[in-house]
């Protein structure tokens, strides 16, 4: 499909962009079924991701990332889901989650030591907010926090965590005040595999971004040093809502990515495949469902570069980040439906990714804030000015 002329990409931006597709192309396409199919963690396709900067886009460069803005992250975070979400998954929550929540929050220590080994994909990071009992109610979270000297003790569990099993590094949320004080008692901190009293619980199957070793993390009277605190006392609420709406524009991202590559793919199937004698491209309501795809997915793409430019022009972000979060992700599942009706029996074989792209764009309208949640963010402003 041409590209919009409405987004109008710098020369550097354009750049990354065609060397994104064809890093896609070339390193994660060939790869994207058998991750789907096996559920099995991609660990040479991650490294390969850092060795090309790919897990290190917004970090800055002294750390060893490219310390591009979000709208690059945004670029490449599209580019890579075109091939497979999973990847983009793997890269997003390297760079935009674990590596952007220290790069913003983390001491300088935190920093030199965690940083270089998150953008190379010598570490694996994740980053824990849910909880069996809090997912949308993020405020809600019960995992505890308890200052002993120069420690922390922690209990609790934390649940559908991207990268959970294989992660090396956990930045993760707990209840440092009581469930009183709201989202004013939640603090952030980082915990390294291996430290006693933290290990992984259920691996949990799900339906997409597969092969991203989704599982549920438990700690059991975790002691932690004091200086693996991020940020202050307190501050830990506010930290996950900045890092969470600057990646929900990279979850909408992702989406785009999923919707261009259905429409792509539909718009050439409509003009090869003929039906009663002539192309199916010339039957008025394919030609109507194709005109309705590029159109929804353009104002999903719109949505989403305007977004990720107000954050890098230093504007208020978190509404654009809201609707194009949900707009998109919506749009991803709808046009991946759409495909697989223009392409008939062969739209639900798995010998072609539709089905794929449709069990994958589900998937992005639940994480980092489900669609009503979105919505709810939305008209709390709306109406109530909040
Ligand atoms: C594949 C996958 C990967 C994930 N990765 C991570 C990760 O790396 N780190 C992490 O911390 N979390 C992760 N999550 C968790 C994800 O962010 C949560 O699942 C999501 O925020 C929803 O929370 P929940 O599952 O508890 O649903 P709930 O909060 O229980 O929501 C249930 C339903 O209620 C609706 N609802 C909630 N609030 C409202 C409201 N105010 N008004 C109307 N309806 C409402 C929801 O939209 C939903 O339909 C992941 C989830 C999945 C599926």
């Amino acid at each position: 499909m041409p590209e919009f002329p409405e987004i109008r990409l710098t020369q550097e931006h354009a750049d990354l962009k065609k060397w994104a597709r064809d890093f896609a192309n070339r390193e994660v396409l060939p790869l994207a079924e058998k991750i789907d199919r096996s559920d099995e963690y991609p660990f040479a396709l991650e490294k390969k991701m850092g060795e090309y900067g790919l897990l290190g886009i917004s970090v800055p460069k002294e750390y060893g990332g490219l310390g591009m803005d979000l709208t690059g992250a945004v670029i490449v975070g599209e580019e890579i889901a075109r091939a497979s979400l999973s990847a983009s998954f793997i890269m997003g929550v390297q760079n935009g989650l674990a590596g952007s929540a220290l790069s913003l929050y983390g001491s300088d220590d935190q920093k030199s030591k965690y940083l270089p080994g998150l953008v190379k994909g010598d570490i694996i990071g994740a980053y824990g907010l849910t909880e069996p009992g809090a997912g949308s109610d993020a405020a809600g979270i019960s995992t505890k926090a308890e200052k002993q000297g120069d420690s922390y003790v922690i209990n609790g569990s934390k649940i559908f965590i991207t990268k959970g099993a294989v992660a090396d590094l956990l930045v993760f949320f707990a209840r440092t005040g009581t469930a009183e004080d709201g989202a004013a008692g939640i603090s952030a901190f980082v915990v390294e595999k291996g430290t006693p009293g933290f290990r992984v619980g259920q691996k949990l199957e799900v339906m997409g971004a597969r092969g991203t070793a989704t599982a549920e993390l438990v700690f059991e009277n975790c002691r932690i040093p004091a200086e693996n605190l991020v940020g202050h006392e307190g501050d830990g609420f506010l930290i996950a809502m900045v890092i969470l709406g600057k990646s929900r524009i990279g979850a909408a991202a992702a989406a785009v990515g999923i919707a261009e590559a259905a429409l792509d793919q539909s718009l050439d199937y409509a003009v090869k495949r003929k039906i009663f004698g002539r192309p199916l491209s010339k039957q008025g309501v394919i030609r109507f469902m194709l005109a309705d795809m590029a159109t929804r997915t353009k104002a999903a793409k719109l949505l989403t570069y305007h977004a990720a430019t107000l954050h890098d022009s230093g504007e208020e972000f978190m509404k654009e980040a809201a609707m194009a979060k949900y707009f998109a992700s919506e749009t991803a599942v709808w046009v991946a439906e759409r495909a697989i009706q223009i392409h008939g029996g062969y739209g639900v074989s798995r010998a072609l990714p539709l089905e794929r792209y449709m069990r994958d764009a589900k998937i992005l309208d639940i994480v980092e804030g489900t669609s009503e949640v979105q919505r709810w963010i939305l008209s709390k402003e709306l109406l109530d000015g909040e």
